[in-house]
Parts: C-alpha cells; sequence; structure tokens
C-alpha cells in the first residue's frame, strides 16, 4: 500500500469539497479517456498549470494537447484556493533569494511573477472570462505593532526592486480597509486581485478546449513507460501515446507514478471558512470598506477577503492530518479566529469549510522545467500558496519552452530551474511540516508577530 502524506480522505475521488465555488459556479462534466489515441503533449493534471499549458499550446504554439485530470476539473487546489490572484510564488525573502541566487536572478525571478500577473489578467481578458474580478492591489496586515518597522522596510525593498507599494498607518487603513483587533496599519501592492478560482478555472477549461486541446476528466495516469521514443500513459479506461509529457500534479502528484518526482513535493494543508451574508450594518460595526484581498504578516498568516455577495472568506495553513476529526477542529479554529480578529462577527454563521493541498518544495520555490536525463518530460508544481498565477504562468513557460524545441535550453530564472530535493518519504515530508509549523510559530512569538 502506498503511504500518503495526509489522511486518505484527503485523496479520496469521490469525496467533493463542500465549498462555496462548487455551490457557485456551474462545473461542466468532462468525459473520460476511453480507449488508446495519440497526441504530441499529454498533460498531467488539470488545474491552472495543466490547463494554462494546453491553452498556451493549441492558441499559441499549434501544438496538440491532451490534457488528462484525475477527478472532476476544480477538484484538486484549483477548485478551492482564495481566489486571491497575488505574487510571489515563494517563502524565501528577497534577502534570502539574493544571497541564494544572486540580484539578476531574484530581479528575472520576481519579473516572470509580475508576468505571470499580467497573463492572468489578459486571459480574464482575452479569452472573456466571467470570474467575479475584484478590488486592486493586495494588503498585508499588521496585525500587532511589533511587525510595523518590519513593513515598512519591506516596502522600501520592494521599492528599490522596482515594485510599487506603499505602508498605510492604522488611521490611513481604517479609511479604505477595516478595523478590528488585529489593525496597525497595512502595506499595500497594487495590481493584485480577487477572483472566483472556479469560474476562472472553468475559463480556461473551455478556451483550451476552442483553441483545439482535448480534456478528459476521471482519467488518472496510473502507468507510464516509454516505448519508442513514445511515452504512453494508461489510465482505466485507456491510454495516451505522447512525444512529451509535462507533469502538473502539484500538492497532489501522487508517489510510484515516475521515480523522478517522488518525495519532490511537499504537501500542505489549507483550509477556508465562508461566513454567511453580512449586512451592510454588520460590515460597518467592524468599519469593513474593501474588496481589496488581504492577509496579514504572520509567518503562519491568516487570508481573508469580501465575497461579491458580501460573505467572509476566512482562511489559514494548518493541520497536519487532513482527518475527519482534525477537518472539525480547523474549522472551530478558524471560526474562533474570525470572532477574535472581527468581534462583532463571533456569533455569524459559517455556512462554507473545506480544504486542499498547497504545494511546497524542499528549497522553497517553485521548480519549472524538464528532467535531465529525459528532456522530452517537463514539470511545474510548488506554488507556495500562490498558485492562481504560479499555475498559470509556468503553463505559459512551459507551452513556450516545448514550442522552441528541447535542444533549446530552457531560459527560465535560476531560483525554479531544475527538480527541489528528495524528501525521502511522505513520513518525512509529513513531520517536517509538523516541525515547520512549531518553528514558524516560535518565529512569530519571538519576533512578537504572534
Ligand atoms: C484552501 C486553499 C487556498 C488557496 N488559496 C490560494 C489563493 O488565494 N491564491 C493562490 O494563488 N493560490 C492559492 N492556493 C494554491 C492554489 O490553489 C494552487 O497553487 C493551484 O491551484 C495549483 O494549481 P495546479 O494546476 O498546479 O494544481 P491543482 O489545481 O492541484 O491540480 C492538480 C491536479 O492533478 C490531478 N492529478 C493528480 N494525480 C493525477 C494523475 N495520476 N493523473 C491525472 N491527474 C492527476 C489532481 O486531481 C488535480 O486536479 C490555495 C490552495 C488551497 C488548497
Amino acid at each position: 500500500m502506498t503511504t500518503t502524506v495526509f489522511h486518505p480522505d484527503v485523496y479520496r475521488t469521490d469525496l467533493k469539497p463542500r465549498s462555496y465555488w462548487q455551490a457557485t459556479a456551474k462545473v461542466r462534466a468532462a468525459v473520460p479517456l476511453e480507449g488508446a489515441r495519440s497526441t504530441e503533449v499529454a498533460i498531467i493534471g488539470g488545474g491552472y498549470a495543466g490547463l494554462s499549458a494546453a491553452l498556451h499550446l493549441a492558441r499559441d504554439c499549434g501544438i496538440e494537447a491532451v490534457v488528462l485530470e484525475a477527478r472532476d476539473y476544480g477538484w484538486g487546489a484549483s477548485g478551492r484556493n482564495g481566489g486571491f490572484a497575488t505574487i510571489p510564488a515563494t517563502k524565501l525573502s528577497l534577502a534570502d533569494m539574493i544571497r541564494r541566487y544572486g540580484e539578476g536572478e531574484t530581479r528575472a525571478f520576481h519579473a516572470m511573477q509580475q508576468r505571470g500577473l499580467d497573463t492572468v489578467r489578459a486571459l480574464i481578458a482575452d479569452e472573456a472570462i466571467a470570474c467575479d474580478v475584484q478590488g486592486d492591489g493586495n494588503y498585508e496586515v499588521a496585525h500587532s505593532p511589533a511587525v510595523v518597522d518590519d513593513l515598512k522596510a519591506a516596502v522600501e525593498a520592494w521599492r528599490q526592486f522596482g515594485f510599487e507599494g506603499e505602508f498605510l498607518s492604522r488611521e490611513a487603513f481604517l479609511e479604505v480597509g477595516h478595523a478590528g483587533t488585529e489593525q496597525f496599519g497595512a502595506m499595500r501592492f497594487p495590481g493584485h486581485f480577487g477572483l472566483h478560482p472556479m469560474k476562472y478555472l472553468g475559463g480556461l477549461r473551455e478556451a483550451a478546449e476552442r483553441h483545439g486541446a482535448t480534456l478528459y476528466a476521471q482519467s488518472p495516469v496510473i502507468g507510464w513507460e516509454k516505448s519508442g521514443g513514445l511515452h504512453v500513459l494508461r489510465t482505466p479506461g485507456g491510454e495516451v501515446s505522447a512525444r512529451h509529457v509535462i507533469l502538473c500534479t502539484n500538492g497532489y502528484t501522487p508517489d510510484g507514478l515516475r521515480k523522478d518526482f517522488d518525495n519532490r513535493t511537499v504537501p500542505a494543508l489549507s483550509n477556508i471558512i465562508v461566513t454567511r451574508p453580512l449586512t451592510p450594518e454588520e460590515l460597518a460595526a467592524e468599519g469593513w470598506k474593501t474588496e481589496c484581498t488581504l492577509t496579514n504578516a504572520r509567518d503562519l498568516l491568516f487570508y481573508y477577503r469580501l465575497l461579491p455577495d458580501r460573505r467572509i472568506l476566512f482562511g489559514a495553513r494548518g493541520g497536519t492530518s487532513g482527518s475527519p476529526t482534525e477537518d472539525m477542529r480547523m474549522k472551530a479554529w478558524l471560526t474562533r479566529r474570525l470572532g477574535e480578529v472581527f468581534p462583532s462577527w463571533a456569533d455569524v454563521d459559517v455556512e462554507y469549510f473545506w480544504n486542499g493541498l498547497v504545494c511546497l518544495t524542499g528549497r522553497l520555490t517553485p521548480a519549472i522545467g524538464r528532467l535531465d536525463d529525459d528532456p522530452t518530460v517537463s514539470y511545474g508544481f510548488g506554488w507556495h500558496g500562490s498558485g492562481v498565477v504560479g499555475g498559470t504562468i509556468a503553463g505559459r513557460l512551459l507551452a513556450e519552452a516545448l514550442s522552441e524545441g528541447v535542444a533549446t535550453p530552457l531560459r527560465f530564472p535560476k531560483p525554479v530551474l531544475g527538480l527541489p530535493p528528495n524528501l525521502f518519504h511522505p513520513l518525512v515530508r509529513r513531520f517536517g511540516l509538523k516541525a515547520a509549523y512549531v518553528w514558524y510559530a516560535y518565529r512569530d512569538w519571538r519576533a512578537g508577530r504572534d
């Protein structure tokens, strides 16, 4: 039996997340693969990364692509997230990335992230994706006076790097943001926005099909061989032969599919509650004025936003099992914390709770590239919780690289190149995650950030 990082329920295909997004978007069923077929590029995984790769291959490169999704489209993280179109997709600070990769490569990485944000906006406009875009900018809220100087310094550092940001005092943020017990000012970066993740996914899917890609659902890849220079991917109902494969399974990457990828991903649970719609008076009671996306400045941060129908979405990473019992605890904890941050909402009904897997890597940066010993295999994963943009731009970059041919060296920034470290065993990853949570909680406490 394969050991998984989390409780088996986290991977059960018959359990759909009871998310607000599922309840408010029409999800068209797709057919499973039946029989044998061939294609130029087979893509494993139908989230943002896989669909963006298929769309860009078909639309911009004229290359035939087939997507194999194990479950329904949107079953993975792309149908479960908070809908924050924000950057960057890394847990490395600016200073740490410069120390490790140098200033030039760090600039290239962040330019790639900015191109990702622009790509998401352009896709929404060019492919007429109706996905409830909201707000201009993301606020990182100082939840304690101890972090105010850090945020001011961060604004300066980002400015020197060419990113326009500003710090708003508590009073200035009260005018445009919100009140609450954990509000001591906020750092704002323009250009980021909120969207409906399932509608964005549906739009990518429609666009990919419209431009000629073929999409199958309920088609998990359960076997992968290479014969006569072609990859053969086997599903329960058929098989696809392809000259190239792109792996886009991110936090749901199964061990055992292909050795190169075993134990390279670090999946982590992220959890969300959504309240009932709030009245204008209830929003006013917490001084709520913004449609922008928000996080706070903890290492183990909260992310939150007002949805178009006036509900509050409130989320955080956490949990190391994903069992039904832990899920109940998570829901209770998020509900309690919402009430502590915004006291007048302490008894507001929570109508939705769900969670899913984000994907980190052992080096804290994404992995976008090709296998050294077989350049016909490409991969993209590890968005560190920023996969709306991270997955979309990776799909585009991988499509562009394929159209240039595998003999052309990849010109991606160094922080994303090559496979991240192999972490030996799923249990190492589970206990590593537990240790990381303890470490981050300690850092938040030591810096007065808890
Ligand atoms: C609760 C939560 C909140 C989040 N909030 C945000 C946010 O606000 N903003 C943001 O940018 N990011 C957020 N993220 C992260 C973001 O959702 C992910 O980074 C992004 O969706 C990953 O896209 P992907 O295409 O790489 O992978 P996924 O969307 O996870 O898709 C991978 C797919 O691969 C499929 N698969 C796995 N194995 C196989 C196989 N053998 N054969 C075929 N298919 C297979 C899975 O079924 C899955 O659908 C959040 C994630 C979660 C869980």
